[in-house]
């Protein structure tokens, strides 16, 4: 170090400090980078490298960026998951002695930013922190400094309920102790895409304590101190707009794991992962930003509790009832602003006039949205508009003091009204009278002189000055004013008076600049302590429009208002996918019914691929998910329970896009869904097992059926390709067959889309293959080796598997017989023979083929009773 100029200990000192982050080094009129830093933001950045001398060592790599236009190389970087570390001179260089002192005044990080061009409007910017514990629970906590919303949640599932809560919510960073699992911060890395920052310390201090009041347990104030100790660290600076933390009691919510809020593309689609074609993208027709964001939070986390849901279902019947009225709000709430972030930035310290105004023009659009809402006759929503709080004071103060169309600058005046402040009446009056005495005296003299172009100027080096021609001088007596300049074409003069008028109308100028940014500070600081009226009131506003946006919606889609019931029936008329219904055009969708009452709990559903299985199952979620977070749904009649979890499960070979799809993980998620589900949960178990060979795949997929049947009692959809499967309705009194019909027309397979009773009575894969014209030859072939087949098996009437596994099927067959009991000597004595027959098993010796196959026959005894 001691061979670096000053100014580079300087910068290696304060770098030191800032390992993670690139430090942008204030010199002059430019943030440099230097080193290490330098080479990758040249890079990263596409800038120019260049190098300076550094002392004894040589050159230095560095590179540079122009101070006013530092904000989108921020932007660049923050948005590539990098931090940015901002050191500025803090003291002034003329008054310096030796190197200039500098400090890092912000650490911009992907969690915190709070600059309106790195912000997404329509999407809330986490910041999170992860705090294990050591009896297993985790506690994660979440901030958005641009709303200043805090909140913190309890996991009791492990680190995979971890991955699930965060997945799919905005989290730019997460804090995490130094010394969380290797294996913990891969994860979150890879799965959710995060920046990854360290944080030990978890004390709050005193004046923030006010935050944690209402947490009662130790765990979640520490969870939320990582969090609060990492962005005092990074923002230096204080924070009032930071609301108390909510603690998210995630009972009260439906619980959605990370599989089932990807299957479901409930905020992006699996493929392109953007919001078009999600459940969002449908459900979205919020005017405000702000109510966007609100949005993304209910769908989040749909409603258990049935009286709430029931009020947002009251709230939007009431905006249907009214068209009119709701035009009318539409149109008003357009022109509210981002209060939400408005109120951030006013306490964070970096709002400007613009924005105050924005605030005001917003606030001054309450007193009509209250009356609007008054005016519908639904009580509930005239409750919404008594409750809104117009905040007239807020109004008034601004409308007093801010111009209407001020300048972007706080610094150089025109912000403050006339008739504000007196004071600052006075120097304006000053200025205005010495202005005038100016205008006055170019009168006066082109009189005196008579030289018409005489004129009083101004510039900044000289003031104020008299410029009079060349072709004029000779009008001009000697002496009358005093030469100041020689321009090519005309000499400036001056005289005392002119002076002494000008150093009056300077001073009231610097003066009432001065004043005016002493007056907005001021005017800030008054509307700083309105914060929290101005984020209750932007709560409501969210919530209102994004209710008016539901009862667009419905009406759009001509959704119907579910009957929540207690009991677990389902019922649905004229059942809809709402995202697959409008991708498609031309009203071409069928409508199915879904009948789930009684005692009907699991419906397995058969047909050819394609038929159109795995959209009436995601319909089916997508139906719960809109009902429960108060949506109006896509039917003509709906009876719905209230669902505590939704499980997706999609066979290895479906999930094509995961790009992990091997059957392990299939057979993972399943258990998942096995073991935390409940009686009141629905699960969808899309073609499970096929990631494995045919009879394995088939065994497991029967077992899992029967699980769910006997241990369970789920709602539960169950696709499948084994059609060997549809016996089970046999057996199972919950199950119920279904099937999706196609029909065959001059040889080939019609789609139908139609959900039917019962167990679907033909394989389409030949048919399917015709259609994508296979040579002819293989087709007969393969309908001779069907019929062959159809003939000896005794397993399935018509089975559908590919040819390759007919195979497997024939070189088994002899086994099937080995167990064969005739039917009619069954009797209960016989039952004892069917377990002595298990018992006899030797599981060892036995692949799980022909496990599969004593199995079945074993099982195919006893039903023959
Ligand atoms: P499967 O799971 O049986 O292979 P999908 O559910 O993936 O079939 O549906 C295949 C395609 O059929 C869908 O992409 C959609 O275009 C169409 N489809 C599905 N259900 C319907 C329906 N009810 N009405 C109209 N088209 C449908
Ligand atoms: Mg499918």
């Amino acid at each position: 170090m001691a061979n670096y100029t000053p100014m580079m200990q300087q910068y290696l000192k304060i770098k030191a400090q800032q390992k993670d982050a690139f430090l942008f080094f204030r010199l002059g009129d430019f943030y440099e980078l230097f080193f290490e830093d330098a080479t990758k933001a040249a890079q990263e950045l596409e800038i120019t490298l260049t190098s300076r001398e550094g002392g004894e060592d040589g050159r230095i790599p560095m590179c540079g960026v122009p101070y006013h236009s530092a904000a989108n190389y921020i932007k660049n970087l923050v948005e590539k998951g990098y931090k940015v570390a901002i050191c500025e001179q803090v003291e002034d260089p003329k008054e310096a002695k030796g190197v200039v002192r500098r400090e890092v005044v912000q650490l911009v990080t992907p969690g915190t930013v709070m600059d309106g061009v790195m912000l997404d409007e329509e999407e809330n910017n986490y910041l999170a922190s992860l705090t294990p514990f050591d009896d297993g629970t985790f506690v994660i906590a979440y901030n958005d400094l641009t709303t200043g919303e805090n909140s913190v949640a309890m996991l009791t599932d492990g680190f995979d309920g971890v991955l699930s809560e965060l997945f799919n919510r905005p989290v730019k960073e997460i804090v995490v102790p130094t010394d969380l699992s290797a294996e913990f911060q891969t994860s979150l890395q890879d799965r959710l895409g995060v920046t990854i920052s360290k944080e030990d310390r978890t004390e709050i201090t005193e004046d923030y304590q006010s935050l944690i009041q209402h947490l009662h347990q130790d765990k979640l104030k520490i969870g939320f101190g990582r969090l609060f100790y990492y962005i005092q660290e990074t923002q230096k600076r204080s924070m009032e707009h930071l609301k108390e933390v909510q603690y998210i009691e995630l009972n009260q919510f439906m619980k959605l794991d990370m599989y089932s809020k990807r299957n479901l593309e409930l905020m992006e689609t699996i493929r392109k992962q953007g919001k078009k074609g999600s459940l969002l993208w449908v459900l979205d027709h919020t005017v405000t930003s702000m109510g966007s964001r609100m949005l993304k939070k209910w769908i989040e986390r749909p409603l258990l509790k049935k009286q709430l849901i029931e009020e947002r279902y009251n709230q939007v019947e009431g905006f249907l009832e009214q068209f009119f009225e709701r035009e009318t709000l539409r149109e008003a709430l357009q022109s509210v602003y981002d209060l939400e972030r408005l109120a951030g930035r006013v306490s964070y310290g970096n709002v400007n006039a613009r924005d105050l105004i924005q605030l005001k023009q917003s606030i001054g659009k309450i007193p009509e949205i209250k009356s609007i809402l008054r005016s519908f006759s639904q009580p509930e929503l005239k409750k919404l508009g008594d409750q809104l709080h117009p905040l007239q004071e807020v109004y008034q103060l601004l409308d007093e003091s801010i111009y209407d169309d001020p300048p972007i600058t706080i610094k150089e005046g025109g912000l403050i009204k006339d008739g504000f402040n007196n004071q600052l009446d006075d120097y304006r009056d000053a200025a205005r009278n010495g202005k005038q005495w100016i205008a006055e005296l170019e009168r006066k003299e082109r009189e005196a002189t008579n030289i018409k172009s005489l004129k009083v100027g101004y510039n900044r080096v000289f003031g104020y000055y008299i410029e009079v021609t060349k072709a004029n001088l000779h009008h001009l007596p000697e002496g009358r004013y005093e030469r100041k300049q020689t321009l090519t074409n005309a000499e400036r003069y001056i005289t005392p008076e002119l002076k002494e008028k000008e150093s009056l109308i300077l001073e009231a100028q610097e003066k009432s600049v001065d004043l005016e940014y002493d007056m907005f500070l001021k005017v800030r600081d008054q509307v700083k302590a309105y914060i929290p009226s101005l984020q209750q009131l932007a709560e409501q506003i969210c919530s209102i429009d994004v209710l008016q946006g539901f009862a667009t919606v419905s009406e759009q889609n001509q959704y119907a208002r579910p009957e929540l019931v207690d009991n677990r029936d389902i019922y649905i008329e004229q059942g809809r996918h709402p995202v697959v219904e409008k991708v498609m055009k031309d009203d071409t969708f069928v409508p199915n019914d879904v009948n789930m009452q009684d005692e009907s709990d699991i419906l397995l559903i058969t047909g050819p691929n394609m038929s159109g299985k795995s959209t009436y199952m995601r319909q089916l979620a997508l139906t719960a998910v809109m009902g429960q977070i108060g949506c109006f749904v896509p039917c003509s009649y709906a009876r719905l329970p209230i669902f505590d979890q939704i499980f997706t499960r999609i066979g290895a070979a479906d999930d094509l896009v995961s790009g992990q799809s091997t059957f392990m993980v299939e057979m993972m998620e399943a258990k998942h869904a096995l073991t935390k589900a409940t009686d009141r949960s629905l699960i969808l178990l899309d073609e499970i097992g096929r990631g494995t060979s045919t009879y394995d795949g088939m065994a497991l997929a029967q077992a899992i059926v029967e699980y769910i049947h006997e241990h369970i009692g789920a709602k539960t959809l169950f696709s499948t390709h084994y059609h060997e499967l549809t016996e089970l309705e046999n057996s199972l009194n919950h199950l119920t067959n279904v099937h999706v019909r196609a029909e065959e027309y001059e040889g080939k397979v019609v789609f139908l889309h139609q959900i039917q009773k019962g167990a679907a009575d033909e394989s389409y894969g030949i048919h399917v293959a015709k259609l994508a014209e296979l040579p002819e030859p293989l087709i007969d072939r393969a309908n001779a080796i069907l019929k062959q087949l159809e003939g000896s098996s005794e397993m399935s009437e018509s089975p559908s598997y590919s040819l390759e596994e007919d195979q497997q099927l024939t070189l088994f067959e002899p086994k099937e017989k080995t167990v064969q009991v005739e039917a009619e000597q069954m009797n209960t004595k016989d039952e004892t023979k069917v377990i002595q027959q298990l018992k006899d098993l030797d599981l060892l010796e036995l692949n799980p083929i022909e496990a599969m196959n004593h199995l079945y026959q074993l099982q195919k005894q006893l039903k023959k009773q």
